[in-house]
């Protein structure tokens, strides 16, 4: 799929756009969900060019699966959580409205998930579990 270099992640990946970063190395990003559907919401993200998954050269979903698991265990530990939903929707037709691919980790039980890429979260509440998270991951 053409990717579109002006996508929010893709600027976001340049610095272009503010996020509440708690993760980065050379190849991969990790920030909070700015629209939650639950407390801890994050994303992973490949600093490569691609819009879903399967566009993604699996040297790069290799590693960045990694870093999902990484930051999961960071997020759990944090929160205080158990259970972890980890979603990645690849193409419009799933749901995908960001197109630079990503993996949502979510600290939630699917039958209590909020509504998909809905609602502005709290920003003071989301740095809160930012912190809390990188913390951890910074330990
Ligand atoms: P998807 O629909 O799977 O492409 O998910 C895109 C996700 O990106 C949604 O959960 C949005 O809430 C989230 N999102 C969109 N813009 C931003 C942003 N500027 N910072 C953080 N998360 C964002």
């Amino acid at each position: 799929m053409t990717y579109n270099d002006q996508n929010i992640f893709a600027k976001i990946i340049r610095g272009e756009l503010p996020v509440i970063k708690i993760y980065e190395d050379d190849k991969t990003l990790a920030f909070m969900d700015i629209m939650p559907q639950a407390d801890g919401h994050a994303l992973v993200i490949p600093k490569t060019s691609a819009v879903t998954l399967l566009d993604l050269p699996g040297d790069d979903a290799a590693y960045t699966i990694q870093i999902v698991q990484k930051v999961a265990r960071a997020i759990e530990k944090a929160l205080d959580k158990q259970g972890i939903i980890l979603m990645q929707l690849s193409g419009e037709a799933a749901g995908q409205t960001v197109p630079h691919v990503h993996f949502h980790l979510i600290p939630s039980n699917v039958h209590q998930l909020g509504k998909h890429a809905a609602q502005m979260g709290d920003q003071d509440k989301i740095k809160a579990f930012a912190e809390q998270i990188k913390a951890v991951l910074d330990a």
